[in-house]
């Protein structure tokens, strides 16, 4: 039985196990996707400026520190798991369930999955989920990977506009396909296309992959235009699939211990993180309440607070504040390390 379960792991979930951790609680972390960090994970290379503190950064580097720092008091992290149900047994005993049949017992839960389960939209033709571990990509990690390359983004969302802009200056040329004749991202983005010497394919969709002789890799694709029903094989060395996102949340719908809730997509915030069940706490984009944004700094602040409601429901004589972490012993072992460091240099 850990004293709290934390559903989500991203910026608010993170933020939740470290803070649960310094306020010495034991800590369950609770994630569908394979890897830590949320929504962010969606735009790794993208630079984030507006966290209070924390300069200009790339995306992948926060999300690098949020894990460092959401998994220093050790939690118990479980990956690749669904959770597809919460049920309260009585005062600090909840059941959560998974996908994978397991039930996990806990004295109280933080829900933090923001705007619930994110999976880009799949290509629905053959051989697409072959090519995803090599050349067939949904999310754009690293922009350097695409130098020199010829690249066919398929899409016409902001997404997709931005990235045949970012890829642009180091590709050795950039195709945009998309299915209308119109794209939907941006206007000040689409006049940008043609000065990067973006080639558009309107009113066209891939409908086939051809592959390398040991299928290994995609090195042709066939574009169909529905206009003139002409269909074109292009040489290609790398493939973006921008089609949107498949977004579900059913956890917050059919739990067995219901939540109320704000509108579809935010629980309703009693105040603060307190949900309308005592021991079941919400944090980050999934909250709604009276002092939100939806910014990650606001998660890190509900995320402190849902820790500290949780330590008090389950240890009611607790502080309602975790000791500053400046002058808390907890870290004086690592204090030690880190001053070591900060003099070497
Ligand atoms: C394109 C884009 C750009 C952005 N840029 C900025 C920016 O510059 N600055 C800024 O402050 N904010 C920005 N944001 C907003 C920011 O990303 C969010 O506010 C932040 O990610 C919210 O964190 P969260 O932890 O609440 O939710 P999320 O990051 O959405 O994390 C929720 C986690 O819960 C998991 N989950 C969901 N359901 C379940 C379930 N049933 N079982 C198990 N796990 C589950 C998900 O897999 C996910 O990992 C941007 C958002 C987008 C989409």
């Amino acid at each position: 039985m850990k004293d709290v379960t934390i559903i989500g792991g991203g910026p608010a979930g993170l933020y939740a196990s470290f803070y649960a951790g310094l306020r010495g609680m034991s800590v369950r972390l609770i994630d569908v996707q394979d890897k830590l960090g949320g929504k962010m994970q969606l735009y790794p290379e993208k630079i984030i400026w507006d966290i209070g503190g924390i300069g200009p950064k790339p995306c992948y580097q926060i999300i690098e520190d949020m894990i460092g720092q959401g998994l220093h008091f050790q939690p118990e992290v479980n990956l690749e798991t669904r959770v597809t149900n919460i049920e309260k047994l009585g005062d600090c005993h909840f059941e959560i369930t998974t996908d994978k049949d397991e039930v996990f017992e806990t004295k109280s839960v933080i829900i933090a999955v923001g705007g619930g389960i994110i999976n880009p939209k799949p290509l629905d033709i053959k051989d697409a989920e072959r090519y995803q571990i090599s050349n067939l990509h949904y999310v754009v990690q690293k922009l350097s990977r695409f130098s020199g390359k010829k690249v066919v983004i398929s899409g016409a969302g902001n997404a997709a506009l931005d990235w045949a802009c970012d890829i642009a200056p180091y590709a050795e040329s950039v195709r945009l396909v998309y299915r209308k004749d119109k794209m939907k991202g941006y206007e000040g983005t689409q006049a940008k296309l043609c000065d990067n010497g973006i080639k558009l394919h309107p009113n066209s969709q891939i409908t086939a992959l051809i592959g390398d002789d040991q299928h290994e890799k995609i090195k042709e694709i066939v574009l169909e235009n529905s206009e003139t029903g002409e269909a074109e094989t292009i040489p290609v060395d790398e493939v973006i699939i921008s089609h949107g996102f498949d977004i579900e949340n059913p956890l917050l719908e059919e739990a067995a211990t219901q939540l109320e809730m704000e509108n579809d997509y935010q629980i309703k915030g009693q105040g603060n993180t307190q949900t309308s069940i005592d021991g079941i706490f919400a944090c980050g984009d999934v909250i709604h309440h009276g002092a939100k944004a939806h910014l990650i700094a606001s998660a890190f602040s509900d995320a402190g607070n849902a820790a500290n409601l949780a330590k008090q429901y389950i240890e009611p004589e607790a502080a309602e504040e975790g000791y500053v972490s400046s002058h808390n012993e907890i870290f004086k072992e690592d204090n030690k390390e880190i001053i070591e460091k900060y003099n070497q240099q």
